[in-house]
């Protein structure tokens, strides 16, 4: 007699961008996943942002089968201008530097941009489809005393406050940058239609990234006081004030959304697992948005985790080992993404006499040479273990 393989259940607590993406890679693995959130479905919808995607994030959509449906949600970028405006030096990454079998690709980028309401209305309408998950919104999270299916295996997607993480009396490492990250949608000149912009300011990294149809959205790190400042001003003090900050070959026309500041931070947690749950997304990490590695960092906790339940649905891995296998292979990645992040904000965002010619020489190197700028991008884009790979 064959014996038949039990099933294995999973709970994701939070349906944010990396919740939605955890139940599609258990579900992938053959799970039953349960996914809830106590946010309803219009207001996880109703956020006011976008993504700069990397090629980590296209990898795993492409593995979960979600890529030809987000990349028609996408705008590529086939360049990524670094300009340092305290040393006015400018460094173009373009898809040369993705090295020659990825350039060669159809439909090659350096990245893509996505806004947030297209994204989560794609992702929520097929995690409501799909035969192997239960989405429940707007429901009150689950009481621990509550009767509930016993769950191999929680994932905690409860975002940089999870209340997960704090029932497990796991603590934080944490500090608030001085920085604010101010977001706002604009329409721009100057700039082509698939071009990215990392402007580091002495005041904080500003990015600039394309929407299509001379649409940007402005991802503007500056200290606190100057993005509330910021936020107040009306239509055009704030264009005034945007033109003020940009390299003078971009001019910007018009506000399209109302400009929004959040606090910036650099978080991470004790310990990635207890027990039979492990910490995904920003729920274990959080990062400054320089480089736009934040929800590529938590996309890539969905990529390890994807690859355990696999194994362990096929019977490779004992599933109690799950969360501690998790842990140990996300820890560098980590490590190193968040150490990377806060270096470069640290090294860029001032006018010290003592690291000016340092950033003049780096960035000097950098646009000289072409195999420095295909590490710095492969870095970027697949996490900087790459590195370590290599
Ligand atoms: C104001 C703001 C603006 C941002 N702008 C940008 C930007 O322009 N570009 C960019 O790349 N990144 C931006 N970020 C960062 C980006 O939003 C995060 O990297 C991303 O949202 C992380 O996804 P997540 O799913 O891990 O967490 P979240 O998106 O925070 O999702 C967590 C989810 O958990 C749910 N939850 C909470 N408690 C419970 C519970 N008890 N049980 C179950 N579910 C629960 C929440 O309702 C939420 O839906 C911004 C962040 C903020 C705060």
């Amino acid at each position: 007699m064959v014996e038949s393989k039990p099933v294995l259940r999973a709970l994701v607590n939070g349906a944010g961008p990396t919740g939605a993406l955890t139940a599609f890679a258990l579900a992938d693995a053959g799970w039953q996943v349960q996914i809830s959130d106590p946010l309803p479905a219009a207001v996880l919808l109703e956020r006011s942002r976008a993504y700069a995607f990397t090629h980590s994030s296209q990898r795993l959509l492409e593995q979960l089968g979600l890529w030809s449906a987000v990349q028609a949600l996408l705008v590529p970028f086939r360049s990524l201008e670094l300009l340092d405006l305290a040393t006015q030096r400018q460094v173009p990454f373009c898809l040369a530097d993705l090295g020659s079998r990825r350039a060669a690709a159809p439909a090659a980028a350096v990245g893509w941009v996505g806004q947030h309401r297209p994204l989560m209305t794609l992702l929520l309408e097929r995690l409501g489809a799909h035969p192997a998950i239960t989405l429940e919104l707007g429901t009150p999270p689950p009481h621990a005393a509550a009767k509930q299916p016993p769950h191999d295996l929680i994932v905690a997607a409860d975002g940089p406050h999870s209340p997960s993480r704090e029932a497990l009396g796991i603590g934080v490492l944490q500090w608030a940058y001085r920085q604010n990250c101010l977001t706002a949608l604009v329409q721009l000149r100057g700039s082509a239609d698939d071009q990215a912009w990392e402007l580091l300011r002495p005041e904080g990294p500003f990015a600039v990234l394309p929407l299509g149809d001379g649409l940007f959205q402005l991802v503007w790190s500056a200290p606190a006081q100057r993005c509330r400042q910021l936020e107040s001003l009306g239509d055009s003090a704030f264009l005034d004030a945007l033109a003020g900050a940009l390299p003078d070959q971009l001019q910007p026309d018009a506000l399209l959304d109302d400009p929004r500041a959040f606090p910036v931070a650099l978080l991470l947690a004790r310990r990635l697992h207890r027990g039979h749950t492990v910490l995904v997304g920003e729920s274990g990490h959080r990062c400054h948005p320089v480089g736009g590695q934040g929800l590529n960092l938590c996309w890539r906790d969905v990529a390890t985790l994807h690859r355990l339940a696999r194994r362990t649905a096929a019977g490779r891995l004992a599933v109690h080992r799950l969360p501690a296998a998790y842990a140990r292979r996300r820890w560098p990645d980590l490590l190193l993404t968040l150490l990377a992040t806060d270096l470069l904000v640290r090294f860029f965002s001032n006018r010290s006499p003592l690291l000016l010619p340092l950033r003049h020489l780096a960035l000097l190197l950098l646009a000289k040479l072409a195999p420095l700028r295909q590490l710095s991008l492969s870095a970027m884009t697949d996490g900087p273990c790459q590195l370590l790979r290599r």
